[in-house]
């Protein structure tokens, strides 16, 4: 079995949250695939936001529930911003066009991205957030692993 690099933080403020999602969109490259998993409410789009911000996109983030992706311009490369809480059906995916943005010249990234896991790409970085409430209502672990 390959050796894997998985990188833990800890989070105790949403502020902690935006700047460790600030400072991870400095290694992005175009054509990456972030996921994201965890419960509702933990921190995805909290964290999201900050991806966008380190890539430079000043606009806010909103969860594209009802889009399911949302496409920012503005940034040092194009942002794909899928949240795919609300999918019915996998075909939805094929109807966006999905592979255009997995495949493309942007990063992606994916808020419930295990509701689609048979059509992520090889390889892509698996952010899972968790709470601890022994640890304080604002405590967040951030699991970070390449896959
Ligand atoms: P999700 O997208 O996972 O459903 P959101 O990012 O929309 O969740 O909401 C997370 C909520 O948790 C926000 O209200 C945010 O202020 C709060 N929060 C509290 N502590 C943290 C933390 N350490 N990191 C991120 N969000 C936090
Ligand atoms: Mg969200």
């Amino acid at each position: 079995m390959q050796d894997k690099k998985v990188m833990e933080f800890e989070t105790f403020s949403p502020e902690e949250t935006l700047e460790l999602g600030r400072k991870l969109a400095r290694e992005a490259r175009p054509g990456d695939v972030y996921t994201l998993v965890g419960d509702l409410g933990v921190g995805k789009t909290v964290f999201t936001q900050g991806i966008a911000q380190g890539l430079g996109i000043e606009e806010p983030i909103c969860s594209p529930t009802f889009t399911i992706v949302q496409v920012y311009e503005e940034g040092r490369m194009p942002f794909y911003h899928f949240d795919v809480y609300r999918i019915g059906d996998i075909e939805e995916m094929d109807e966006i066009g999905y592979e255009d943005y997995f495949y493309g010249e942007g990063l992606t990234m994916i808020e419930w991205a295990n509701l689609i896991e048979e059509i992520l790409p090889d390889h892509y970085r698996e952010i899972t957030i968790e709470k601890d409430l022994e640890k304080g209502f604002d405590y967040r672990k951030i699991t970070i692993l390449d896959r």
